[in-house]
Formats: structure tokens, sequence, C-alpha cells
């Protein structure tokens, strides 16, 4: 007699969402009442031998029928952190001992690993990794001061993963912080490090407030607007935020200080643009109040 479907989908459940045949046969559940399950459409079967509640994220369900676990990007992103730019399809953490198996509409990316595809989704040390192999130095920094910033990752963990980097990358880890506001900082400071620009972060300026970025001495840069930041141009919210970001750009020009401002789109879309205003500020040696001896 199989066991009522949803009680399968309990068990299931109870076990993070997926459970391999093994698992259930060892609560009691046989084959026969996994297969009523699946037709009542309480779990589904993703591969051979491994079954899910069907609410599991697809992107999770299109790994594990690829024959892994979520990594690199798509974990990255699943996990709430910071990404250029969301993935397009599912990148997959497969076991070096593992098999890619073929399923409906395959077009994931496949990163072996050396960590066993136990769980549906890889450790973030190990997408981390991955992440720094398929899209390269920004992608990996600006994560992983999302990850440190939210505290998803321990002062240790952050240590073996810098031991897996390959040596040249390190700095990497080294240069990133803690308490990194958002992606678009994260991104700025890399990138103006990389001109050997170094900037102060969430800097206090008595009368005008903190500010995201000081370089030098006089100029203040801030990074406008997050990815989802879309306020219609004419809506109150912007109009105040606009009107506040007047003020204190006011306030610091009294100060003798000089804004730049960017959004995401300049950052991420039109960097040349907002690396040649820098420059031409630093170039004129703007950066320095001539007050302060040196
Ligand atoms: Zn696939
Ligand atoms: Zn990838």
């Amino acid at each position: 007699m199989p066991l009522p479907p949803a009680l399968v989908r309990r068990r299931c459940f109870r076990s993070g969402g997926v459970a391999r045949t093994s698992e259930l046969a060892a609560s009691g559940i046989d084959r026969s009442s996994l297969a009523r399950a699946v037709a009542d459409g309480e779990i589904v079967r993703l591969r051979e031998g491994v079954y899910a509640v069907p609410d599991l994220p697809v992107p999770v369900q299109t790994a594990i029928r690829h024959g892994g676990a979520l990594g690199c990007l798509s974990r990255v992103h699943a996990a709430g952190l910071w990404v250029l730019e969301p993935p397009e399809t599912v990148h997959v953490s497969m076991p070096r001992t593992g098999r890619r198996r073929r399923h409906e509409g395959c077009r994931c990316v496949t990163h072996w690993s050396r960590a066993p595809a136990t769980e549906p989704r890889a450790s973030l040390e190990e997408a981390l990794l991955q992440l720094h192999g398929c899209r390269g130095s920004e992608e990996f920094f600006v994560a992983l001061e999302s990850a440190m910033r939210k505290r998803f990752l321990t002062k240790p963990r952050v240590a073996a993963l810098r031991a897996r980097l390959p040596a040249k990358h390190r700095w990497l880890v080294d240069f990133a912080r803690w308490n990194a506001d958002s992606g678009l900082e994260s991104l700025l400071r890399l990138r103006l490090r990389s001109l050997g620009l170094e900037l102060r972060s969430q800097v206090r300026v008595p009368g005008v407030g903190r500010v995201d970025f000081v370089l030098g001495d006089r100029v203040i840069l801030e990074a406008d607007g997050k990815a989802n930041h879309v306020d219609a141009p004419d809506s109150p919210s912007s109009a105040s935020k606009r009107h506040k970001d007047l003020v204190r750009d006011a306030a610091a020009a009294a100060l003798g200080f000089e804004t730049l401002r960017f959004d995401y789109a300049l950052i991420v879309h039109d960097w040349p643009t907002v690396e040649a205003a820098i420059l031409a500020l630093v170039a004129g040696g703007r950066h320095l109040d001539a007050r302060v001896a040196r």
C-alpha cells in the first residue's frame, strides 16, 4: 500500500527539499510510494534516484538535473549577493567523479570541482572560486565584499578561500573590506586601485554627512543608486533624493570639496567616461588642498 503522497513530500522537504531514493527508503518510502507522489505532483523526479519538492528554485532543479549542484554565478546570485549581471543560464558545480546528464533545454555552464555535490548548492567559497575562474577578478571581488558585508563568510572561511586562489590573485582578498556599502562602491574602489588611486570610503564630512568616498583631500565621489534603483525621474522620492543630493553638494562646496556623482549605468557600462573625469581632476591636482602641507 503506497504511503500518502503528502507524507512523501514532507519527508523530502525535511531533508532540505531534495532527497535520494536511498534516504527516502531509509524512512520507509518505497518505490511505489515515490511513483504515486510524482504522479500526484507532490514531488518531482530530477534525475535517477533524486527527488525534490516542486517549489525548489528552478535553477537548483536544473543544476541537479544536469548532475551537479548550483554553483558559480548562479549560487552567488541566488544567495542575494551583488553581481554585475544576473546569470543568463545556470552555472553548475560538478564533482570530478560525476557525470554530466542530458536534460531538456540544457544551456548550463559546467564547472568541474573537487567538492562532492552532496548538497543542492555548492558552498559559497566553492562558488566564489568558480566565479573567479568564470567571470574574472571584478565579479569575484564585488561578490566577495557583498558576502563579507552580509557576514555570510567568517574570517577563517575568507582565509581558506584566499589560500585556494591562485597566488597572484590573493591580493583581491587582502584588499576586500567587511563594510563595503554596495557593489558599485566595490567596483569603483577596485578600478581606481588599478589606476594607482586610493580612496577613503564611508568618510564622515562635518556639515555634509557620510559620503561614499574621498579622493585626496577635496574630491568627493558618490556612487548613486543600486541596480534596482529605478525611480521614475519625476517621482516624489526621486525629486526629494535629488534635492537632498544638491543640498549635500552645496554644503560640501562651501567646505572646498568638489563632488563627482556616478550612477550604476556609468560605472558598469561607461567606465571610460568615469575614469576620464577622475583622471582629469587628479592630473590638475584639484584633489589636493593647497593649504595642506606635504
Ligand atoms: Zn544542463
Ligand atoms: Zn560560471
